[in-house]
Order: C-alpha cells, then sequence, then structure tokens
C-alpha cells in the first residue's frame, strides 16, 4: 500500500472513467487515472469502467497493458469492473468479437449485450449481497449477464421477476447481474452513475481488507 488511504487505479482507456473516478475519491481512497503499465504498478487496486469491452480489449493491448493486468489480478490484486468490465474479467463470452481479450479473474460465462434490443438500457431496484440498506438502483446499459459460473463465485445479485415500470423482465428474470470471486467483484449494472456509492465502498472495503493483510 503506498499510503494511509489505499490507491485505486480506474483503467482509463475508453468508457466511464470520470465517473469511476468521483466514486471512488467519494469513499475516501485516492483515485488515479491508469493508463500504462508504470501507472498500474503503483496503484492497490482497479476499476474497469463501463464501456466497450472489444474497444477496451484492443487498446489494452496497444497501451501493453494486457498482460501486466492479467497478472495483477491472477496475483489477487482486488479488482472491480461494471458492465464491459465485467466482460473483460469473464473467463469467456458469447456473443463477443472472436479477437476479443480476456483478462480473467472470473470464472463465468458472460453474453454480451445480453437484454436484447428492447431493453437496451433500463433501471430496477437490487438487493446486492454484501451492499446494506435499500435495494440499488441499477442501470442498465447494452448489459452482459452472466450466463454461468464456476463453484468458486459468488452470486450477489440476480434481476428479479419484475421491473418497476410493471414490464416483466421475461427472460432477464432470475439471471445473474452482480458476482464476487475472492478478490474480484464485478456489477452487469453502472453504479458509478447514480450517485449511490455503497458498491464502489464495498469494493473499498474489500481492498482495505487485502492492503491490511499484507
Ligand atoms: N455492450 C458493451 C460491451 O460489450 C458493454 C456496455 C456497457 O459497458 N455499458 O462492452
Amino acid at each position: 500500500m503506498v499510503g494511509v488511504v489505499p490507491v485505486i487505479g480506474v483503467l482509463a482507456l475508453q468508457g466511464d472513467v470520470r465517473e469511476h473516478l468521483a466514486a471512488v475519491t467519494a469513499c475516501g481512497a485516492r483515485a488515479v487515472a491508469v493508463r500504462r503499465p508504470s501507472e498500474l504498478d503503483a496503484v492497490d487496486a482497479i476499476v474497469l469502467p463501463g464501456g466497450e469491452s472489444t474497444t477496451m480489449s484492443r487498446l489494452l493491448t496497444t497501451f501493453e497493458l494486457l498482460d501486466p493486468l492479467r497478472k495483477r489480478i491472477a496475483s489477487g490484486m482486488p479488482t472491480y469492473g461494471s458492465c464491459a468490465g465485467m466482460i473483460l474479467l469473464a473467463r469467456d463470452v458469447l456473443d463477443g468479437r472472436p479477437d476479443q481479450e480476456q483478462l480473467g479473474g472470473l470464472d463465468v460465462v458472460v453474453r454480451r449485450n445480453a437484454f436484447g434490443r428492447q431493453v437496451d438500457s433500463f433501471e430496477i431496484d437490487l438487493d446486492v449481497d454484501g451492499v446494506p440498506g435499500a435495494p440499488v438502483r441499477a442501470v442498465f446499459i447494452r448489459a452482459p449477464w452472466v450466463e454461468s459460473a464456476g463453484d468458486g463465485v459468488e452470486v450477489l445479485a440476480t434481476v428479479p421477476e419484475r421491473t418497476v415500470a410493471g414490464r416483466g423482465t421475461g427472460d432477464a428474470a432470475g439471471r445473474v447481474v452482480a458476482v464476487r470471486q475472492g478478490s474480484v467483484l464485478a456489477t452487469a449494472f453502472h453504479p458509478e452513475l447514480t450517485g449511490d456509492h455503497r458498491v464502489h465502498a464495498a469494493f473499498c472495503k474489500m481492498v482495505t481488507a487485502s492492503t491490511a493483510a499484507v
């Protein structure tokens, strides 16, 4: 750990970087943008933002971050991915591009853009394990869901039967949209967009616990 407060990087190649930097800062950690390997070396943990996973995958190679990031994640660096970030962490992706690279860290298969065109973007209230208090307002934007998960993966949230608008969730009901596996946390939705920082706070708690253990 670099100082008294943990230093949490936000992968800053593409996506909603600013929103994650603000959410991490609001949780009392030091938030820094990560674009190069030397910046990755200096962080205790990292957030992979929402955006476009295929673009991020390509940029990770261009910026020579793919292997260093894979290694840090494999060695237990606390990592949180939202939406496209969840896709990057998955062991495997359905409906991805054939050349899409995975960072690994989560023994899950995700389906990209899983919620279909008519519900490309929607919001629901979700109970998320590890997030105390009222349900979390979850914003889904061309989101993935977790199609299958290995034994070591904790399911933290699933889509409820009915949405707030009274519209049935159809195929989406019961789908897994938040998971944790050891030091890796992922949500198919975007808590960075709502001003409710409880998911980031839960991640910061994971980071503090891991840096205290060193
Ligand atoms: N559909 C995007 C992808 O494949 C993810 C969308 C998001 O992060 N909001 O990466």
